[in-house]
């Protein structure tokens, strides 16, 4: 089989698209407990030589416009703050392309109703743009189909379901409390 003829593999941000027994995280993809996770929508692409696999996303520098969804992943988190690294936008335009940036998420503000809103580095979360300009990227992530959509326990790195409304870690009988979306775990990644 020549290399054309090889069906692209893609990924969605969140993904597990290897085991780090079998692989070690190239571009794009970060190793989570074990697993190797994607932080973009592309194709997989693996070094059988190296052992290496990433992921090369479809379309670079699309320009991002206020309405847009962006996915994206949490890289550090303060009290304020919490940057993030999107990986995909949709609209329903373009559809689902891919997007590489990194922003910063304001948690509260007179965005924010009800309580304080935690993230955790890891979580794959879905947001709105809500402002783009001179001043950057402004995003949002308190509306309905808006929060987090994949996550991992905090003290064991299990992959958390959704039970109750609370995120549950099965192996440390324990609950962690988040801005979950409707659609956590189910990802539907043509939401608007
Ligand atoms: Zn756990």
């Amino acid at each position: 089989m020549d290399v054309e003829s090889i069906p692209k593999e893609q990924a969605f941000p969140g993904d597990v698209i290897a085991l780090a027994e079998e692989y070690i995280p190239g571009r794009n993809s970060t190793d989570e407990n074990g697993e190797i996770v994607s932080n973009v929508f592309g194709e997989i692409v693996r070094d059988d030589q190296e052992l290496n696999i990433s992921v090369r996303p479809y379309k670079e520098r699309q320009t991002i416009h206020r309405n847009d969804i962006a996915y994206a992943r949490v890289l550090k988190v303060d009290q304020r703050r919490a940057s993030l690294r999107i990986g995909a936008i949709y609209n329903r335009k373009m559809g689902l392309v891919s997007y590489d940036a990194e922003v910063s998420l304001g948690l509260g503000g007179r965005f924010s109703r009800g309580p304080p809103l935690v993230l955790r580095i890891g979580d794959l979360i879905r947001v709105r743009v809500l402002r783009t300009g001179s001043r950057g990227i402004e995003l949002g992530i308190y509306g309905d189909n808006l929060g987090v959509l994949r996550t991992t326990c905090y003290r064991c790195r299990n992959i958390l379901e959704l039970k109750n409304g609370a995120l549950y870690c099965e192996n440390c009988d324990k609950t962690e409390m988040r801005k979950v979306a409707p659609d956590y775990g189910n990802i539907n990644f043509e939401e608007e």
